[in-house]
């Protein structure tokens, strides 16, 4: 792909379907690099894109999906940092100012000038309304945003920029509740792309008994392979079932990778005091903030919103030290709406990923 034209998987109208088009090779211009996508994530945000209608996203069209991509480095612009070509490399996906005390520290996630940015329609972020990487070639507007990831296989390095960094930021949300006791115990609501990941990254990096739930029977197998202590299924009594877990006294956090009523419901009734509640999942609950109210005394609830690049960077280092393991559908980039439409009906089975044919 040194030459020529690259195929780019595009959103042209809201409401879509998007279109795998052909383009000229793009060529990086001032601190731009130019990156042979070797495997491209496809997550539920993606389907919010997708299925968007006028107005609902503050992004132009057209622009490539794509927000959770591994490459290499194949040629930089004239004053480019950061990896050199021939690196392989994971793209950093929250793409803010790059100049606001929140982009100097690394959180672009954060960016200050993020409602700016949305207001002038500019993206905030690789396929969120500027070109991901659902392609053959992906340009990224600075090597500030690259995270070198050396031989990590592709279809695992992907997810990390969202799947995996989401759940680490998520994790580190709540890990001054759990100390370096281990008695303490958090919860995991909901074992899919996020939560196995979670599960993960709270034993490579807590001391905590962690218990996960989900619905569905193939998600606690598992959460039990991702090194849970224990793994329930969502009924009635679960609360109770989960307290016993703790002693009784409940748990120091909850990360909620569901964010629905019932999801917020249990996290509530399992929650000690002084504990925290991490909402990570967009699923439409509510939960009322009231004092006294339905929440322990001491709580601090907190919305996590994907990370930081120094969060990417400890992520990469927990992939490769084989401390975290993704599991992967990998679908070829020209079947992209067949992955698309399995995703839609639930037929996945791990995260989806897309690698160029
Ligand atoms: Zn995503
Ligand atoms: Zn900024």
């Amino acid at each position: 792909m040194s030459t020529g034209r690259t195929r780019a998987l595009r959103l042209t109208r809201w409401g879509g379907p998007p279109a795998l088009t052909e383009a000229a090779r793009p060529v990086p211009a001032g601190e731009e690099v130019l990156i042979e996508v070797e495997a491209a994530g496809l997550c539920r945000s993606d389907l919010h894109v997708i299925d968007a209608r006028e107005g609902d996203l503050p992004y132009r069209l057209p622009f490539t999906l794509g927000h959770e991509v591994a490459g290499r480095v194949v040629e930089r612009g004239p004053t480019a940092t950061g990896p050199a070509v021939g690196e392989r490399v994971v793209v950093y996906g929250p793409w803010g100012c790059g100049r606001c005390a929140r982009c100097a520290a690394g959180a672009e996630n954060y960016c200050d000038r993020r409602t700016a940015l949305d207001a002038d329609g500019v993206g905030t972020g690789a396929g969120l309304g500027r070109d991901g990487g659902m392609a053959d070639l992906m340009l990224v507007p600075s090597g500030r945003l690259l995270v070198p990831v050396g031989d990590l296989a592709a279809a695992q390095a992907a997810p990390l920029s969202d799947a995996g960094l989401t759940a680490y930021h998520a994790v580190s949300s709540v890990r001054p509740a759990l100390g370096d006791d281990p008695s303490a115990s958090v919860v995991v609501l909901g074992v899919g792309g996020l939560g196995h990941l979670a599960v993960q990254i709270l034993r490579a990096t807590t001391s905590a008994q962690v218990l996960a739930v989900d619905v569905r029977e193939e998600a606690l197998v598992l959460a039990d392979e991702c090194g849970a202590h224990f793994a329930t299924l969502l009924r009635p009594d679960t609360a109770a079932v989960l307290r016993g877990r703790t002693g009784g006294v409940g748990a120091a956090a909850v990360l909620d990778f569901v964010g629905s009523d019932s999801s917020l419901e249990l996290a509530v009734g399992v929650l000690r005091a002084n504990g925290e509640l991490a909402v990570v999942g967009s699923g439409g609950g509510e939960l009322r903030v009231r004092k006294p109210g339905v929440l322990p005394p001491g709580t601090r609830v907190s919305l996590p919103f994907w990370g930081t690049l120094p969060e990417l960077e400890a992520v990469v280092t927990l992939a490769r030290k084989g401390s975290l393991r993704v599991r992967v559908a990998e679908f070829p980039l020209s079947g992209a709406a067949e992955a698309i439409a399995r995703l839609r009906s639930d037929a996945v089975r791990g995260r989806a990923v897309l690698v160029p044919d």
